[in-house]
C-alpha cells in the first residue's frame, strides 16, 4: 500500500508504495482505512530531519499523527466499534517501564521516563498510509455529522488538555473559578492550534484576543471575528503595550513555538495569571531575559507558567464534543480553517516548500 515516509539517514521524504498492508494480530485490534491526515509544524520539522525517529530497526518513519479513518475490520475482542464507523486515533503510546505510573494508568501524555512512542513522530509509524491497525483502546468513535471536520480533533486536543489543566490551576484561588469570570485569554499565534484553542476558550466563556504576526484583515483575523474574538497583530501592538491595549491578561495560550515572542508576552501576564506553553520549537533561538524582573513578577503576581504536551482520552472526548458545539455556534467556521487538500503525492513538496493557507489536509482515496 501507499504511504508517505521520511528516511532520516538518507535525508529523503517520499511516497512509497510497497508497504505491506497491516493485519489484525490481536483480538483487541482494529483495521482502519485512512480518510484524511492533517499536516502540522511537527510534520514540517520531521520533513526537515530536525525531529522524529523511525521505529527500532526501521529505515523510515511513516508520517502522520492527526488522522480520521473508517473502520474496515475489527478483532473478535473489540466492543463498541464496527466496520463503517469513523474513528480518530490518539498519538502517544505508553513506555514499557513498570515504575512509570502515568503510563501504567493510561496517561502516557504525562510519561515520566521519556521512553514513550508517538505514532508518526517517535519510534512508531504514523497514519499517512492507506490503512493502519490500532488497538481499540486508542481509538475514538466519531459521530457521522463530524465527517468533514473530525481531522481537526487532534490539534484541538492540545487546547482541550490545556483547558482541563487550567481549570485545576484556577481552582487554587480561594474563590474558585466562578468568582473570576469572565476571564481574558490571549492566544499567541493564528495557526490551527491557536485558532482551535481560541474557539475552545470562547466556548468555555473567555473573552479572547488572538495575537499574531500577520496584519488584519485576512482569512485568520476574519475567522477570529467570526467566533467572537478580537485579533491584534504584533506588527501593530508591541508585547509591552498588549495589556494596555487588550485588557488585563488572565491566561496566555501559546501556540507559536516562537520562544522569543512568547517570553516577551510573558511580561504582559496579569495578577494570578497563567501562561500555557504548547509549542515545541524546532530550532535554537537565543534569548536574553531580565531574570530578576521576571522572577519578581511571577512571585508578586502569583503567576503560573505551565507546559503541556499531547493529550489523553478525556481531551479527545472533549474535542469531539466541542467540534459539534462549534458547528452549531459558528456554522462554516471549521470548514474555513481547512484551506488546502492534497493527495499523498503532493506531501513532500507541501512539507518542504512554502506553507500557505491555514490548515492543510492530506486525503486518501
Ligand atoms: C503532537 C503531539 C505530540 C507533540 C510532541 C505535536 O505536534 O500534536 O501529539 O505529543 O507534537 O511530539
Amino acid at each position: 500500500m501507499k504511504a508517505v515516509a521520511v528516511f532520516p539517514k538518507e535525508r529523503v521524504l517520499r511516497v512509497i508504495d510497497d508497504v505491506p498492508e497491516p493485519r489484525i494480530e490481536k483480538p483487541t485490534q482494529v483495521r482502519v482505512r485512512t480518510l484524511e491526515v492533517g499536516l502540522c509544524g511537527t510534520d514540517q520539522e520531521i520533513a526537515r530531519f530536525q525531529y522524529g525517529t523511525p521505529p527500532e530497526g526501521a529505515k523510515y518513519l511513516i508520517l502522520g499523527h492527526e488522522a480520521l479513518g473508517e473502520v474496515v475490520e475489527v478483532g473478535e475482542g473489540v466492543k463498541g466499534l464496527e466496520p463503517g464507523d469513523l474513528v480518530v486515533p490518539r498519538v502517544r503510546r505508553p513506555c514499557p517501564r513498570e515504575e512509570c505510573r502515568p503510563c501504567r494508568q493510561g496517561r502516557p501524555d504525562f510519561c515520566l521516563t521519556g521512553a514513550y512512542t508517538e505514532r508518526g513522530i517517535q519510534k512508531a509509524h504514523g497514519f499517512m498510509a492507506e490503512q493502519f491497525v490500532e488497538e481499540v483502546a486508542y481509538l475514538h468513535r466519531v459521530p457521522k455529522a463530524l465527517r468533514e471536520v473530525a481531522v481537526l480533533t487532534e490539534p484541538l486536543t492540545i487546547g482541550e488538555k490545556a483547558l482541563k489543566e487550567l481549570e485545576h490551576i484556577q481552582a487554587r484561588l480561594p474563590w474558585g473559578r466562578e468568582g473570576s469570570t469572565p476571564l481574558h485569554a490571549v492566544v499567541l499565534g493564528a495557526g490551527p492550534v491557536g485558532l482551535l484553542g481560541a474557539m475552545a476558550l470562547r466556548r468555555a466563556g473567555f473573552t479572547t484576543t488572538v495575537y499574531s504576526y500577520s496584519r488584519p484583515p485576512d482569512e485568520r483575523s476574519a475567522l477570529v471575528d467570526a467566533v467572537g474574538g478580537r485579533y491584534l497583530s504584533s506588527q501593530d501592538v508591541d508585547p509591552s503595550a498588549l495589556a494596555a491595549r487588550a485588557g488585563a491578561v488572565d491566561v496566555v495560550y501559546e501556540a507559536t513555538g516562537a520562544s522569543k515572542f512568547s517570553f516577551d508576552v510573558l511580561g504582559a501576564l496579569g495578577p494570578n495569571g497563567i501562561f500555557i506553553f504548547t509549542g515545541v520549537p524546532g530550532r535554537k533561538e537565543p534569548l536574553q531575559l531580565e531574570g530578576g524582573t521576571l522572577m519578581k513578577s511571577l512571585v508578586l503576581k502569583n503567576q503560573v507558567v505551565l507546559g503541556t504536551v499531547n493529550a489523553g482520552p478525556d481531551a479527545f472526548d472533549a474535542a469531539l464534543t466541542d467540534l459539534q458545539a462549534f458547528i452549531e455556534r459558528w456554522p462554516g467556521a471549521l470548514e474555513r480553517l481547512i484551506t488546502t487538500r492534497y493527495p499523498p503525492e503532493a506531501v513532500p513538496e507541501a512539507l518542504t516548500g512554502k506553507s500557505d493557507g491555514i490548515k492543510r489536509i492530506v486525503h486518501f482515496g
